[in-house]
């Protein structure tokens, strides 16, 4: 304890998750933990990659719930005494046939895409040791809805003074006028699930910029797109294999000390991309 390296990989019971954990199994120096928000789901991927003979550590983790957040901070603490790699890759989709209100789609996908992965990083970042990396699982639907997006909203995006405050208040906004039912007017397309990856991309910028005044430039943060992957989120319609999927986050997640980009970018099969 005390200086053992550790990697934590949000929602990886299952899917692009799950080939992240098993992926740094095989490459990462130091224990990788596997968490789940459901602790049944969680030991039942620990199985099947124990009979791999790979060895995660299993850790309850659900990250729209600020108590289990906060419990995942102290095991590591207590364990480790910090964090090296975390890849910020839970995420919930709505089918395209869902039925629920546009604007309860809206709000529970922010809450966990967005405000979930956000509240996972403010509490887990004062963990980060020298040279952690960071790995924000974005999608190209973020681009693509942005893109779809007024200019003025488009314009807010690229704010080259962009802080956390103003991510935070262009989502709140999107949020309230999916409630209001007046996207349209506002600029906005009907594509919660796009929006939350605006967020979560533009978060990442912000965050790096943000380590880089703090002097703590060694640590590394990037978003990223997987690629479109047969999981239960694309209801197995992706090309791509989970171990596919996992290559750009596991290439970010394993960048060599040092290494000045990708650096707060968007990174899709490995490569820098514009949002
Ligand atoms: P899956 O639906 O297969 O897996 C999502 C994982 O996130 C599951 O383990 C799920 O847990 C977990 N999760 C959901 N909500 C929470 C929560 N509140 N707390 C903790 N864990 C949670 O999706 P994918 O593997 O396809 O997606 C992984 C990431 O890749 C996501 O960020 C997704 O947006 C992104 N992505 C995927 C693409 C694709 O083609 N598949 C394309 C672009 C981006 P549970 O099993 O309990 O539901």
């Amino acid at each position: 304890s005390g200086s053992k390296r550790v990697a934590v990989v949000t929602g990886s019971n299952k899917g692009i998750g799950y080939a992240i954990v098993r992926g740094l199994c095989k490459q990462f120096q130091g224990d990788v933990i596997l968490t789940a928000r459901n602790e049944a789901n969680g030991k039942a991927a620990l199985k099947k990659l124990n009979a791999e003979g790979l060895k995660p550590v299993f850790h309850q983790l659900d990250i729209t719930d600020v108590a289990s957040v906060q419990r995942m901070r102290d095991f590591l603490h207590k364990n480790y005494g910090g964090l090296d790699v975390l890849v910020n890759n839970a995420a919930i989709a709505y089918k395209s046939a869902a039925t629920e209100p546009f604007s309860e789609q809206a709000v529970v996908t922010m809450a966990t895409n967005f405000w979930g992965t956000l509240n996972a990083c403010n509490v887990l970042f004062p963990l980060l040791r020298p040279h952690a990396r960071v790995i924000n699982v974005s999608s190209r639907l973020g681009s693509s809805t942005a893109s779809r997006c007024t200019q003025e909203l488009q314009k807010r995006f690229l704010d080259t003074e962009l802080s956390l405050a103003k991510v935070e208040q262009l989502m709140k906004e999107f949020v309230a006028s999916a409630k209001a039912g007046n996207l349209k007017a506002k600029g906005w397309p009907e594509q919660a699930y796009g929006v939350s990856k605006i967020g979560v991309t533009l978060m990442t910028i912000v965050q790096q910029r943000q380590l880089n005044a703090d002097k703590r430039p060694d640590i590394v943060v990037n978003s990223c797109c997987p690629g479109y992957v047969a999981t239960d989120m694309t209801s197995h319609m992706g090309q791509k294999t989970i171990d596919e999927g996992a290559d750009t986050p596991l290439y970010l997640a394993l960048l060599p000390p040092n290494t000045a980009s990708p650096k707060g970018e968007f990174v899709c099969e490995r490569k820098i991309t514009k949002i």
